[in-house]
């Protein structure tokens, strides 16, 4: 397998796993957070657009991020395989990627979601300290995640391509039930 899904709410480690991941297999680490974050740090025109929805903690408008996903699937390490980090993140966008890879004949082989409870969510986040990450605007991230990414569990679910890791225990633990599933 060489393209993944990684699903989960924020806190859950999805980063951390994709960036040991990538390294290892050699394949793209594609975080849309992580190059929302660089565009809004850059202060480009997709940077000035995303900054206040983030700030919020509400999702970027899809338009935007399926942009930049669909740039970044077209750049040389993501041939050799890729890791989806925090996208998609609600139903259209999952439709949307459906599109994106029809038209360049890719499939994901799998989706991994990341469990953990909503309280150790709260003090990872809460000690990592990002600019988003105030209590409130980490619950309002939790409730979005709720409301508009958990559906996507049963969607990929439906398609028996997913698989479900317990998130809530230590980096290497996690990374070794991650490559039982996916080997
Ligand atoms: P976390 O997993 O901690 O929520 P991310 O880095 O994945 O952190 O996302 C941070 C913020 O970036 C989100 O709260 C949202 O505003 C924006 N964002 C990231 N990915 C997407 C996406 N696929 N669609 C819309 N907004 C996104």
């Amino acid at each position: 397998m060489k393209r993944f899904i990684f699903l989960g709410p924020p806190g859950a480690g999805k980063g951390t796993q994709a960036v040991q991941l990538s390294e290892g297999a050699a394949i793209a680490h594609i975080s849309t957070g992580d190059i929302l974050r660089a565009a809004v740090k850059a202060q480009t025109p997709l940077g000035m657009k995303a900054d206040d929805y983030m700030s919020r903690g509400d999702l970027v408008p899809d338009s935007l991020v399926l942009n930049l996903v669909k740039e970044r699937l077209a750049e040389a390490d993501a041939q050799e395989g890729w890791i989806l980090d925090g996208f998609p993140r609600n139903a259209a966008q999952a439709a949307s990627l459906d599109d994106l890879l029809g038209a360049i004949g890719q499939t994901s082989d799998c989706t991994v979601n990341f469990e953990v409870p909503d309280d150790v969510l709260v003090q990872r986040l809460l000690q990592r300290g990002r600019k988003d990450d105030t209590e409130a605007v980490i619950r309002h991230r939790l409730g979005v995640y709720r409301e508009q990414t958990a559906p996507l569990i049963d969607f990929y679910q439906s398609r028996q391509k997913l698989v479900s890791i317990d998130g809530n225990t230590d980096v290497a633990t996690v990374a070794s039930s991650l490559r039982a599933f996916i080997h």
